[in-house]
């Protein structure tokens, strides 16, 4: 008969107590995030999308082979002597035609160890990590603008043209 009394004592302090906790959080500033209406602010140098600012690359490939995973396809060809040169934005002649510049970020592992070596500092990680496809070859980015002169071939990941990018 004790016991039964105790039980019943310890049930009406254990509610009390956990609609104390209830009570007391109505009063405090709410920490769960309604994403995707409400997104936190990533960090600055966070890791996420890479982006090529295509105009600046000199198809130097020190990315490519910075990239322990291959996600990155270059293809280049040299400019013609009697093409007008082309310059990067701080100055450095581009004597490369950049036909080819695909990112797989399906494979890539976000170390950033390809943005380092870039001597015009166009290959930079974004903040944006919302990018999710239904097709994984969605996830292939083609930066290249420029069409090769010499007739070589293209798209050497897959048949799918879309480009990427910011
Ligand atoms: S972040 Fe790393 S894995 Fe991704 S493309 Fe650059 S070097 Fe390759
Ligand atoms: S290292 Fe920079 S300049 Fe060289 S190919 Fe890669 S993105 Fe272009």
């Amino acid at each position: 008969m004790w016991n039964y009394f105790r039980d019943i004592g310890l049930g009406i302090v254990t509610v009390l107590t956990s609609m104390g906790v209830a009570w007391r959080h109505l009063f405090t500033r709410s920490v769960t995030l309604q994403y995707p209406t409400e997104k936190w602010t990533m960090p600055e140098r966070s890791r996420m999308r890479l982006f090529n600012k295509i105009e600046d690359c000199i198809g130097c490939g020190q990315c490519a082979r910075a990239c322990p995973t291959d996600c990155i396809t270059i293809q280049t060809e040299k400019r013609g002597k009697d093409e007008p040169e082309v310059f990067a934005s701080d100055g450095t002649q581009i004597k490369l035609r950049t036909y080819v510049f695909d990112i797989d970020m399906a494979l890539c592992c976000y170390c950033s160890l390809c943005t380092f070596p870039c001597p015009t500092h166009c290959l930079v990680m974004t903040p944006e990590y919302e990018y999710s496809v239904y097709d994984k070859l969605d996830h292939i980015y083609r930066f290249a603008k420029e069409k090769p002169l010499s007739g070589k071939a293209q798209k050497p990941h897959s048949e799918k043209t879309e480009s990427h990018g910011q």
